[in-house]
C-alpha cells in the first residue's frame, strides 16, 4: 500500500544513499581502465600458424571472417617421394563491425592462431575500417598478454613431454656416437704404442 508522497520519499532516500558513495565514474580516456589481461578487445592472427582449414570461418555465426587461400605443390621431401599440396593463405580478414566477440572462432582453431588482446581503441569513423586485414590482426598479436605460467604440479603438457624425449634420444645418442669415437681412438693408441714396443723380427731388415 503506498500513501501519498512515498514516491518522493523514496527518490529522496536513493538520492540520500548514493550522494555518500563514491563515484565510481570512468575518467577514460585520461584514465585507462584497469581491464582483466584476458578482456576480449580485439583479435589477434599469428598467421604462421593458420593452415588455412577454414573452421574459424565456418564456425562464425556473423560470417565476418573471410579467408582466401591457393593450393601450392610442394617437391617431395626426400628422392622418389610423392609431391605434396599445401594452402597458402591470401587473405585473412575480420569484420569488427559485424563480431560478436564470442571467441568461436578462437576456441575452434586447431592450430593456435587466433588470440584475445585487450586492445580496444580502434574506433573508427568509417565501418568499412573496422574490416581488419592480415597485417592489422598480425599487428594485434604483439599486444596479446603472454600466458599464465603453468602449475608447477601440473602433469607436463603431452608437446613438451614429446619434445623432450625426443631431445634425450638426441643427446643419448650423441654421447653414444662420442664414446664410440674416444674408444676407437685411445685403441688405435693402443696399437701404435704396441707396434713401437716390439722387437724387430729376426731377418727383417738389412
Ligand atoms: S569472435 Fe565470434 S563473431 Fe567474432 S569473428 Fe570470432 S566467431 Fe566470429
Ligand atoms: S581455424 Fe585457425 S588454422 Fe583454421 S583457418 Fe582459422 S585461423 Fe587458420
Amino acid at each position: 500500500m503506498s500513501f501519498p508522497g512515498s514516491g518522493l520519499a523514496k527518490g529522496l532516500a536513493v538520492t540520500l544513499r548514493t550522494m555518500t558513495k563514491r563515484s565510481v565514474t570512468a575518467q577514460y580516456p585520461d584514465v585507462q581502465p584497469d581491464l582483466a589481461p584476458r578482456t576480449r578487445g580485439v583479435i589477434g592472427l599469428f598467421e604462421e600458424n593458420c593452415t588455412v582449414c577454414m573452421l574459424c570461418a565456418r564456425e562464425c555465426p556473423d560470417w565476418c571472417i573471410y579467408i582466401d587461400s591457393h593450393k601450392e605443390t610442394v617437391p617431395p621431401a626426400a628422392p622418389g617421394g610423392r609431391e605434396r599440396s599445401r594452402n597458402v593463405l591470401d587473405r585473412f580478414a575480420i569484420d569488427f563491425a559485424l563480431c560478436m566477440y564470442c571467441g568461436i572462432c578462437i576456441e575452434v582453431c586447431p592450430f593456435d592462431a587466433l588470440f584475445w588482446s585487450p586492445e580496444f581503441e580502434y574506433a573508427e569513423t568509417d565501418i568499412r575500417d573496422l574490416t581488419h586485414e592480415r597485417d592489422k590482426l598480425r599487428e594485434w598479436m604483439w599486444t596479446v598478454p603472454e600466458p599464465p605460467a603453468l602449475d608447477p604440479a601440473a602433469e607436463e603438457p603431452k608437446e613438451l613431454a614429446a619434445a623432450r624425449k625426443a631431445a634425450d634420444k638426441l643427446a643419448a645418442q650423441q654421447q653414444a656416437e662420442a664414446e664410440a669415437a674416444r674408444a676407437g681412438t685411445a685403441e688405435a693408441d693402443t696399437d701404435r704404442a704396441t707396434d713401437q714396443n716390439r722387437p724387430d723380427t729376426p731377418g727383417e731388415g738389412t
